[in-house]
Parts: C-alpha cells; structure tokens; sequence
C-alpha cells in the first residue's frame, strides 16, 4: 500500500459488535469489562486481544499507533501525550540495557536539549554533543564516548541541516548503540529512517502528522527489539495519550500525505520567492544547490519533497525590525510550533533560542535577524504576497 492509502484506512473500523462505524468512536472508559474475570486474567496475560486500563492501552490509542507504525515501516508503536514525553520514555528504553551515555546532535529542538541537561544529566546520564553532518567527527565521538544511544532530527531545526541516517545507523550497529531519529521535521512523506536502520523514531504529533494546530501528541515507532521495553515502562509510567487527542491525532493523520505534499510544494515556491527578494539576505532550503548536505538529500529524501520549512536571514535588519516585519504579517500566524495546515512564523531569538547566549547562537549560525517560516497549506501566491508586502 501507497502512503496516501495507508493514511487513510490503517487503523480505523476496528469491529466493536455486528456494526462497524465508519470512524472510531472515542472511548473514554478507564477500564474494561469482559463476560467473565477469566478473560479478563487472559487479556492481562496478552493471551487474548482487548483492552484492561486505559493507562496501559485503549481502541483510539491502538489505531492511532497502528497507522504510525505502517506510515514508518516500523514493528509497533506507543501514542504518548507529547513529543517530549515520547522522546523521554525512547530514550529511557533505549538506555536500560546500555551504557548511560547519549551522542546528540548539536542542533537539536530547545526542549530536547533541555530534556538531555535537566532531566536526564541529574540521572547520570552524560550526553556528548556532535555535530551530525560531520561523519568522521561522529565515528571519533563514538569510539571516545562509547555511547549506548545516538540521537539526531532528521531535518535540524533551524537551518535545515540533514545526516546521513544509514551512515549513522551503520556506526551504531557497529558499536551497539540504538540510534534514534526524531522525523518530526522531515515525516515519512520524506524519510523513513527505520528503513535505513533507525532502531527507534520519534515524532512531535502536534507538528505535521496532525496538522492543524488543535492538538498535542507524540508517538514512539520502533523495531521489534525495543517494543516490549517501551510497552513495558509505559505501563508504568504512565505518557500514554488520552482518547480524545488520539482521536484528533488519527483524524488528522488521513490528510497528512495530502497536505505535506502541498507544504513541500508550496515551500520550493516560496524558497525562490525569497531568493530574489531585495529585502532578504540569504534563504536556507534543503534544494538549493549550494546546501552543504546536498549528496545525503539527494540520497536520502523522497525526489522533489524537501519539507515544509524555509529560513531566512531579513536584511540589515536588527531585533526591532524583524518584529515590525512580523508584526506586518496579516495572513501568517507569528508563534511557535510549525507543520500546521495555515503558515507560522517563528523568530528563533524570542523563541526556540531565547535561551542561548548571544554568543552560543552565533555559533550555531542563528543570526538575530533569522526567521522560520513553516509553509502552510494556503495557495503559495498568497503567502508570497503577504511576505512582500511586510517585507520593507
Ligand atoms: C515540537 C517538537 C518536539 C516536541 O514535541 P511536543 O509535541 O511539543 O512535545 C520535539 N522535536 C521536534 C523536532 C519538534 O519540532
């Protein structure tokens, strides 16, 4: 099966009785009964299908994870109530049995970077930092560090840098440690990084799977090896999403291969608008023919899908100007999160990298008059002309 079809029909009319509704109603029972308790001491046991506390699983929960796992080629998955919860509780399982040590990418998204030196660091779980399009400096951090788990973006947040995956993957095998991707930027419209050897990939449901800005979620998508340990502390633990954001999750998953494909589209218009526009100082798009990761894009992504995110540098503009600029948009919603159906723009400084020193953002290439706009699903016309007509 295509992308476009799984979208729409993995998952959903699940046989409750003699009726089938077309769409999966949202259960919100916390427990479920059966005829008698020895099916219910069998449903605990997984010797019979169904569902016992809705801390462990539930019907929304259970399509949702299966659309995820068939749209990534993976073994199984685990819905969670955020990204972040999903990122924590794939790095807890992938580290259980390794070595406490995380080679990280250096441009990782803010919370992630967080998550690694707040919550994790305090545990004793030490992170390297690396930068991931640098093969021979991830080989020589691997063989320093000896780390039982590697975590990259498939597309780094902002300026679009990409590694290579099945390189990676490689390394890690080689050095048994699990790679984790997070595909929140790139999605498997783009990439499927269990397909080049990922062990686990993670996603940001609120972001482009969903895609209309209504909702939060996460989900783990992972090969068979790792699935028994995430279902496991799950279970324990406890970031299981709820069946209504499930609901709304797998609702808009149907439209996600639809609408990526215009973003992508729409985003390749609105990169060479910028290009040649007098007011702007430089674009970073993953097709342009100088992008330092061009050989791993051109290897790596689904040919002529690049994202749906394009950052730009506005010129000789200070911190003031690029918020009037902002503050001019009339159809491009200013705030944070991307991937949603209407166009979002997001200032790093104020948001993603408030955090940063001036010093370490100049570092990283986040100049002060950089912006990310993630391309929505309007017609491409509009959205170039209300950037022109704020552009001044
Ligand atoms: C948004 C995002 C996250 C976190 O997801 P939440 O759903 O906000 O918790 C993680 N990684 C990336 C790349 C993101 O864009």
């Amino acid at each position: 099966m295509e992308i476009n079809t799984k979208a729409v029909h993995v998952g959903d009319r699940r046989k409750p009785g003699a009726f089938v509704p077309v769409t999966t109603p949202i259960y919100t029972a916390a427990t479920y009964l059966y005829e008698n308790v020895e099916t219910l001491d069998k449903v605990f046991a997984h010797e019979v299908e169904g569902y016992a506390y809705a801390r462990y699983d539930n019907p929304n929960n259970s399509g949702l994870e299966e659309i995820c796992t068939a749209l990534e080629n993976g073994h199984g998955s685990l819905a969670c109530a955020s990204g972040m919860a999903a990122l924590q509780l794939a790095l807890t399982a992938a580290l259980i049995d390794r070595r406490k040590h995380i080679l990280a990418a250096s441009a990782l998204y803010g919370a992630t970077t967080n998550l690694l030196m707040n919550v994790l660091a305090p545990f004793g779980v030490e992170t390297t930092f690396v930068d991931i399009t640098d093969l021979a400096a991830v080989a020589e951090a691997i063989q320093e560090n000896k780390p039982g788990c590697i975590l990259m973006e498939s597309i780094s947040n902002p300026l679009l840098r990409v590694g290579d995956i099945a390189k990676i993957a490689a390394l890690a095998h080689a050095n048994g440690a699990a790679l984790i991707v997070d595909n929140t930027f790139a999605s498997p419209m783009i990439v499927c990084p269990l397909d080049l050897g990922a062990h686990i990939v993670v996603h940001s449901l609120t972001k482009y799977l969903s895609g209309h800005g209504d909702t939060m979620g996460g989900v783990i998508i992972t090969d068979a090896a790792h699935l028994p340990v995430i279902r496991s502390l799950s279970r324990t633990y406890g970031p299981i999403l709820g069946p209504f954001d499930s609901y709304l999750c797998f609702r808009g998953i149907k439209t996600f291969p639809l609408r990526m494909e215009r973003q992508c589209n729409n985003a390749i218009a609105v990169a060479r608008f910028l290009e040649q526009h007098a007011c702007v100082e430089r674009v970073h798009f993953p097709d342009q023919t100088d992008h330092p990761d061009k050989q791993t894009i051109a290897q790596q992504f689904a040919p002529g899908l690049f994202g749906g995110i394009v950052t730009f540098l506005v010129k000789d503009a200070a911190k003031q100007d690029v918020m009037n600029f902002m503050d001019r948009l009339k159809l491009i919603v200013c705030g944070t999160s991307l991937g949603d159906v209407h166009s979002l723009m997001l200032y790093p400084l104020i948001a993603s990298h408030r955090d940063l020193s001036p010093k370490q953002r100049q570092r990283q290439g986040i100049h002060d008059n950089l912006v990310r706009l993630s391309v929505g699903i309007e017609s491409a016309k509009d959205i170039c002309a209300d950037l022109d007509q704020a552009l001044r």
